[in-house]
């Protein structure tokens, strides 16, 4: 391919947008058959009440184990997954695994599963997921799918409709990543949602510019208006953690409190088996 480089030069190839679109065939290639050959794992991150201190839920989030290459980046595998038409296939997996697994789990904490916009528009997904809910023995009370802005930026009455149904069947809908997207309080006001994900974005900066306080502070204050949870992502320090707690946050999830782990491990940590993180730990003994 033939390319202008911008300043008028002409160059023959572009050899990162090559290796960009070689490596994403290559790996559109590698998914199909990953998950028969079973290369795809969940890990689970812990997602803490910031009044008690307690695990109220955990994340299920997608891990695939390429034998060549290793850990392939989620974000990437997702998106991948998307384009080349596999993530339905790919998250009715996701779905059974993390079902499956929470049924075992304490019946105080729920799980969390993110969709994709195939998955959320398939007008079957909601007798889907409650045959699985069904088949598994987890109540759908306990089950809260995670949604990103851009699914409700299509079309927002079909969205509606989906939502209403999925919550009449007494799952719960989180907005993933808020305020990073196109985010409009017009579809805040009027869609079902149970809970608004406050992005890692705003935590990361939330102790250095007191801006990014302000603003976390008016997006917990819109959710408690609109009857809804909070849950700041990416908590990576002890002075996250305080600001969040300042500010009234519900829920905080982030590296500092505990990372994603095996389904081996998080049973083990929520049987008190492994020893509580230290971040949240010091986070109560200051409240308290
Ligand atoms: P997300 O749903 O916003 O998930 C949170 C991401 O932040 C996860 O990345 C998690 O490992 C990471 N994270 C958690 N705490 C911290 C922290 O303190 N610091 C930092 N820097 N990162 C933290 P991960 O696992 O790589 O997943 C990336 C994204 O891929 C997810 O973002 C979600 O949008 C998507 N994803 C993951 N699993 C699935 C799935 O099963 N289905 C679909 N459709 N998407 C998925
Ligand atoms: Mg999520
Ligand atoms: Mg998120
Ligand atoms: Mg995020």
């Amino acid at each position: 391919a033939a390319k202008f480089d911008g300043k008028g030069r002409f160059r023959f190839f572009d050899y990162e947008m090559d290796t960009r679109a070689r490596r994403r065939l290559f790996l559109e290639h590698e998914l199909r058959g990953a998950l028969q050959r079973g290369e795809f794992e969940l890990a689970y991150q812990p997602i803490f009440a910031l009044d008690t201190g307690r695990v109220s839920g955990c994340e299920a989030l997608l891990r695939w184990h390429h034998p060549r290459l290793g850990m392939v980046d989620t974000q990437e595998c997702i998106a991948v997954a998307e384009e080349s038409g596999q993530i339905e296939a790919i998250g009715e997996w996701v779905l059974d695994a993390a079902i499956r697994e929470a049924a075992h789990w304490p019946d105080t904490v729920r799980l969390s599963v993110n969709l994709s916009l195939a998955q959320f528009i398939n007008p079957a997904l909601c007798e889907t997921i409650l045959g699985l809910l069904d088949t598994h023995g987890l109540s759908p009370r306990r089950l809260e799918l995670e949604l990103t802005e851009s699914i409700f930026l299509r079309d927002t009455t079909h969205a509606e409709g989906h939502l209403r149904a999925l919550r009449a069947a007494g799952i719960r809908i989180a907005l993933d990543d808020f305020g990073t997207g196109y985010s409009s309080l017009a579809y805040l006001r009027t869609l079902p949602l149970d809970r608004i994900k406050i992005d890692r974005a705003f935590v990361t900066a939330i102790a250095a510019h007191p801006e990014t306080a302000a603003v976390v502070r008016a997006i917990i204050a819109i959710a408690q208006a609109l009857h809804m949870d909070t849950c700041a992502e990416g908590v990576e320090d002890t002075a996250q953690l305080a600001l969040l707690r300042a500010e009234g946050c519900g829920a905080v999830q982030g590296f500092a409190l505990a990372e994603p782990m095996t389904p081996t491990t998080l049973a083990a940590f929520l049987a008190g088996k492994v020893a509580v993180p230290t971040a949240i730990a010091a986070g109560r003994n200051s409240a308290a």
